[in-house]
């Protein structure tokens, strides 16, 4: 079994980074979500099952905290950011293929040394350099101006460039 799956992070979640299903997060990411707009979309997520709540065993956390330790990132990473890396690796350990949605860099440095595959949110800092962005037609969901494929990886619509507006 080789199952695409999400696990999204707080930035994926206000970058509005929701796949239209089969999402994962932690009860921590939840409760880091403060704005209105994201925490209504989330709710809405959580509700019709796109988006579901599950913890890492006690197991994941130990293998990856050895990982975190040896790699120096420990004192990058907060605890929620830990939780998640460890729900990847439980995943990954129930033959699911999750790929973890963050723009924190400890974290994808860690997911890189345990061998989960991670993407971007759209980041600031790319809106800044590029001034223009693609957009699904479909879902409106951000890729960043390197992304090659034509075709929105969540839902097959096909992507348009849309340039950013100056804040
Ligand atoms: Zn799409």
């Amino acid at each position: 079994m080789n199952h695409g799956v999400y696990v999204l992070d707080a930035s994926a979640i206000i970058g509005g980074f929701i796949s239209k299903k089969d999402n994962f997060v932690t009860a921590s990411v939840v409760n880091e979500i403060k704005d209105l707009k994201s925490k209504i979309s989330l709710e809405a997520a959580i509700e019709d099952g796109s988006i579901k709540i599950i913890e890492p065993d006690a197991s994941d956390l130990r293998e990856v905290g050895k990982v975190i330790k040896e790699s120096g990132d420990i004192l990058r990473l907060s605890g929620v950011d830990i939780k998640l890396v460890a729900l990847g690796y439980k995943l990954k350990r129930e033959s699911l293929n999750p790929t973890v949605v963050t723009d924190d860099y400890s974290m994808q440095n860690v997911l890189k040394i345990i061998g989960i595959p991670y993407r971007s949110v759209l980041t600031n800092g790319i809106n800044e350099v590029y001034g223009w962005i693609k957009i699904c037609k479909g879902c409106k969901t951000k890729y960043p101006p390197e992304y090659e494929s034509g075709e929105c990886e969540i839902c097959g619509t096909r992507i348009i460039k849309r340039r950013i507006k100056n804040p």
